[in-house]
C-alpha cells in the first residue's frame, strides 16, 4: 500500500508512521517530494487494520495496492476456476449448469414430482429449501430435517445432485450431511460465521449476492469462505433492492462480467428471485446466459398457485421445459453447452 501524507506533514509525523509501519513488520519506502511525501509500504496488509495508520497525525490518505479478496481474486490466481461439485457436474467450464426446483421442499409429492419434471428438461442440480428465511415469522419456515430427508430420497432415487440453504450455524453439520452443495442465501451473505462454518465443510457453497451488497463486500464474503482452507465457491447473482418496484429486485447484469474480471469464480444468476414475477424469468435467464453466466438456478413448481413459499415466480414444469431449449441456441452462440 501507498501512505499519501498531507502537504504540511512534519518530518516528526513521516517518522512515526514509518516506526508503526515497521513495527507492523512492513519495509518501507519514503518518496519526498517538493510538498508532499509518500511512504511505500511493502508487507501484507490483510493482518492489519488500515485505519489505525489512516487516523496518524498528518497521513492524508492510504491507496491499497492488492485487492482485499486475495484468495478469490485474480490477482494472484489468473485462470478461472471450475468449480467440481460431484456427479460430473462443474461450474465455470464449458457446460452451463442450471439448478431447478421448488423455492421450498413441501411433501414427497411435490419434490418427486417437480424434481422428475426438471431432470427431464435437463437441469442437473435439485433446489428446494428446508430451512426458509421468510420476511414474516409467521410464513411457511420449511420441513427442516424432514424436508432434508426428502431431498436425499430423491437425490439417490433419481440420481440427481441436489442443494438447500443453511440459514444458521447451528445447522450447518446437519445440512451437510444431506446436500451436495449449501446454499448461503442473500439475507445471510454478511453473517460471517456462517460463512465460516460453511467453508470449514470442504462442501460446495453457492453463494447469493446480498439484497444491498456491492460486488466488493459480496466478494468479501465469498473470502470468508475460501478463507477456511480448500474451499469451493461459486458465486449467484439474485439481484439487488433499487427504487424500482415493478419487479421485486433488479437484476445487474453488469456484476456477471464484473465479477470475471475480478475473481476466479464463477457466477451464475437467479432470474426467479431477481424478477420476483415468472412472466420475466426467461427473458432475464437468457440475458445472463447471454451475458457469460455459469449457470442459473430456477424456481419451479408444478402448482404454483398453490405452492407454499414464491409461486408467483415459479415456473410451471412445461415452462420450464421451454426455457431451457430457448436457452441452448444462446449458449452455444456465446460458446457454451447445455
Ligand atoms: C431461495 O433461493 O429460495 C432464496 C431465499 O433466495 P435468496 O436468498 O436469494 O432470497
Ligand atoms: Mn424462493
Amino acid at each position: 500500500m501507498i501512505i499519501v501524507m498531507r502537504a504540511n506533514a512534519t518530518k516528526k509525523e513521516i517518522q512515526d508512521v514509518e516506526e508503526r509501519l515497521y513495527s507492523l513488520g512492513f519495509k518501507t519506502h519514503p518518496i519526498y517530494g517538493e510538498v508532499k511525501t509518500v511512504i511505500g509500504a511493502i508487507g501484507d496488509k490483510s493482518s492489519i487494520d488500515a485505519s489505525s495508520i489512516s487516523h496518524m497525525p498528518g497521513v492524508e490518505a492510504i491507496v491499497p495496492i492488492m485487492k482485499p479478496y486475495k484468495l478469490v481474486g485474480r490477482e494472484l490466481h489468473k485462470e478461472p476456476s471450475v468449480v467440481d461439485v460431484g456427479g460430473g457436474v462443474k461450474f465455470g467450464g464449458k457446460e452451463l449448469v442450471v439448478i431447478a426446483g421448488p423455492c421450498a421442499i413441501e411433501g414427497e409429492e411435490q419434490i418427486y414430482k417437480v424434481a422428475e419434471a426438471v431432470k427431464a428438461s435437463g437441469a442437473k442440480i435439485l433446489r428446494g429449501g428446508a430451512f426458509k428465511p421468510r420476511t414474516s415469522p409467521y410464513s411457511f419456515q420449511g420441513l427442516q430435517e424432514e424436508g432434508l430427508k426428502l431431498l436425499y430420497q430423491v437425490k439417490k432415487e433419481l440420481d440427481l445432485l441436489v442443494i438447500t440453504e443453511v440459514v444458521d450455524t447451528r445447522d450447518v453439520e446437519l445440512v451437510s450431511r444431506y446436500s451436495d452443495i449449501l446454499q448461503i442465501g442473500a439475507r445471510n451473505m454478511q453473517n460471517y460465521r456462517l460463512l465460516s462454518e460453511c467453508g470449514k465443510t470442504k462442501k460446495p457453497v453457492l453463494l447469493k449476492r446480498g439484497l444491498s451488497s456491492t460486488i466488493e463486500e459480496w466478494l468479501m464474503a465469498a473470502e470468508y469462505i475460501m478463507s477456511e482452507g480448500d474451499s469451493k465457491v461459486v458465486l449467484c447473482e439474485r439481484g439487488i433492492r433499487t427504487f424500482e418496484t415493478a419487479t421485486r429486485n433488479t437484476m445487474d447484469i453488469n456484476a456477471v462480467a464484473v465479477v470475471k474480471e475480478l475473481s476466479h469464480l464463477p457466477i451464475i444468476a437467479d432470474p426467479s428471485h431477481g424478477t420476483g414475477n415468472w412472466r420475466y424469468v426467461s427473458a432475464a435467464a437468457r440475458a445472463f446466459v447471454a451475458a457469460g453466466a455459469d449457470g442459473l438456478i430456477i424456481e419451479v413448481h408444478h402448482d404454483p398457485q398453490n405452492a407454499a413459499s414464491d409461486g408467483p415466480q415459479s415456473l410451471k414444469p412445461e415452462v420450464f421445459d421451454e426455457l431451457m431449449q430457448g436457452l441452448r441456441p444462446i449458449a452455444q452462440a456465446v460458446g457454451r453447452t447445455l
